[in-house]
């Protein structure tokens, strides 16, 4: 096995993999920003180095200093995490040309998957069915035209290199897509450094439902569970859960073996999500995420594996020591992405020093995160906290086991969206199962959430308000003490 990994990124997910080196024995490197020096996963590490200034262009994007910090310290190879540097094609092929070992998919794949145009033709050809949409990138405006009107709106305009929510917008009618495809372009060139585009049939209220795989190099690829990830904020994920309410036997072997076909036959190595849009009993290939998810998590807790040691065990070259028919479901986990932004106002980032923190424990929480009390969100990073999992016998048990986390979560300092995700376990729709991507619009969560913050204002018997009292307690009484002293030293003098 691995002596010695370097972990190119940050926060939950640098600890998160640094916990599985350290108990499979491998030591690891961190590497961090201006920003991060004294953030926890920098003192977890066994080692840590500053790779440069805060904007992650100079520091966790910068791939010259992040090979040299792992050719210095004699790493043999480096866990990209997600984002940042972990679907670079050009990253995974110098270290595939210079070592170290990258672990993740061959970075062909990761070239091929990125484009989604490319991965769209790829499963035409593999029989693997996808939305409706256009074959080839569209140029100009009259041809989406004619696709439009021909397939039906509403139709969403897609960045072909798009990804994290960002270069699609919807067209519900021909005027919308004249203005917007001429600035969804624009928007995909400047972003990603490709403008092209293609045209989809935007499915109304679909469910995104994705599987888990683990592919090795000796031609086993399993799938493990499903996860069900409708409940999004501008296409972005916010509550996932393992496995779908509406997963059945039958479902998930199609679902599985569709996702194993996809892997197959792009020769998937390592651990990676088929993502699909689930409508009307039909489910079409979305896309393929060729590296760790978010929400890996939670298929870790209904399967028992863990998928980073899984992925380091792959990289290593050995085989996967298990069967498909191994893998059972046991139970349901939720997880909700414990965000610092406020979202009674857009849900914007509210970076800042946490003043006062205690997370949720007890039976059948995990908690994966890089913060403490005193530890400042920096604006410079996304704004994720941490990622509250749970884990119950029945999803009914589950929601009722995060209301209860969700109640003993506290962070005193930054605002965080911890009243949203209370609304969503107590809305009738989650809770009988009936999601699709169009939650929280459809529910009108955001009145919920208003009604949470004022009760629980009014009320001040939350747990994070007695913390608070106590803190500004705390803070009035030190403020005192300090005041007599520096009277009493004046008085000496
Ligand atoms: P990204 O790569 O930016 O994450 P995806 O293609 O994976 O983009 O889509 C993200 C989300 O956008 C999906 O989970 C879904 O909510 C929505 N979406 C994407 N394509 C469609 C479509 N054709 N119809 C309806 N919703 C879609």
């Amino acid at each position: 096995m691995f002596k010695k990994v370097l972990v190119a990124n940050r926060g939950e997910i640098a600890i998160r993999v640094m916990r599985a080196c350290r108990e499979l024995g491998i030591s690891t490197v961190g590497v961090y920003s201006e920003a991060d020096k004294n953030a926890l996963f920098a003192k977890y590490a066994d080692e840590a180095y500053l790779i440069g200034p805060a904007p992650s262009s100079q520091s966790y994007l910068n791939m010259a200093a992040i090979l040299a910090v792992s050719k210095n310290t004699g790493s043999d190879a480096i866990h990209p995490g997600y984002g940042f540097l972990s679907e670079n094609p050009s990253f995974a092929k110098c270290c595939e040309e210079e070592g170290p070992i990258f672990i993740g998919p061959p970075s062909h794949v990761i070239a091929e998957m990125g484009n989604k145009i490319r991965a769209r033709h790829l499963m035409m050809k593999a029989g693997v069915p996808v939305v409706p949409g256009t074959k080839d990138a569209v140029d100009d405006v009259d041809e989406a035209k004619v696709f439009a009107e021909n397939i039906g709106y509403p139709v969403i305009i897609k960045a072909s290199a798009g990804g994290g929510g960002i270069g699609m917008k919807v067209a519900h009618c021909r005027e919308e897509l004249v203005t917007t495809f001429g600035s969804t372009r624009q928007m995909a060139g400047s972003a990603f450094g490709d403008s092209s585009v293609f045209i989809e049939k935007y499915l109304e209220e679909p469910r995104h439902i994705e599987i888990q795989i683990l592919a090795d190099s000796y031609g086993n690829t399993i799938y493990l569970s499903d996860r069900e990830c409708s409940i999004q904020r501008r296409h972005q994920k916010l509550i996932e859960e393992a496995p779908s309410p509406i997963m059945t036997p039958e479902l998930r072997v199609q679902m599985g073996e569709a996702a194993v076909k996809v892997a197959k036959a792009i020769g998937y190595v390592n651990a990676g999500t088929v993502e699909f849009l689930y409508s009307r009993g039909d489910f079409y290939f979305l896309e393929v995420n060729t590296r760790l998810q978010v929400e890996h998590g939670i298929t870790e807790m209904v399967t028992g594996i863990d998928i980073v040691k899984e992925q380091l065990r792959i990289a290593w070259g050995e085989k996967i020591d298990f069967l498909q028919e191994d893998i059972c479901i046991n139970g349901h986990a939720i997880e909700c992405r414990i965000n610092a932004e406020d979202p009674l106002n857009d849900f914007a980032p509210s970076p800042g020093k946490i003043r006062g923190y205690r997370s949720a424990g007890g039976p059948g929480v995990r908690v994966d995160s890089g913060v403490h009390t005193g530890y400042t969100i920096s604006p410079y990073y996304d704004s994720m906290i941490s990622k509250l999992c749970v884990w119950e016998r029945t999803r009914d048990l589950a929601i009722a086991r995060m209301e209860r986390a969700l109640y003993e979560y506290v962070v005193v300092g930054v605002k965080t969206n911890i009243p949203f995700h209370k609304a969503v376990m107590r809305n009738p729709d989650f809770r009988s199962g009936d999601i699709t991507t169009a939650f929280i619009e459809d529910n009108k969560i955001l009145e919920s959430v208003e009604e949470i913050v004022k009760s629980e204002a009014e009320k001040g018997d939350t747990l994070a308000s007695a913390i608070e009292a106590k803190d500004k307690k705390v803070a009035a009484i030190t403020a005192a003490v300090y005041a007599y002293v520096s009277m009493a030293q004046k008085m000496q003098r």
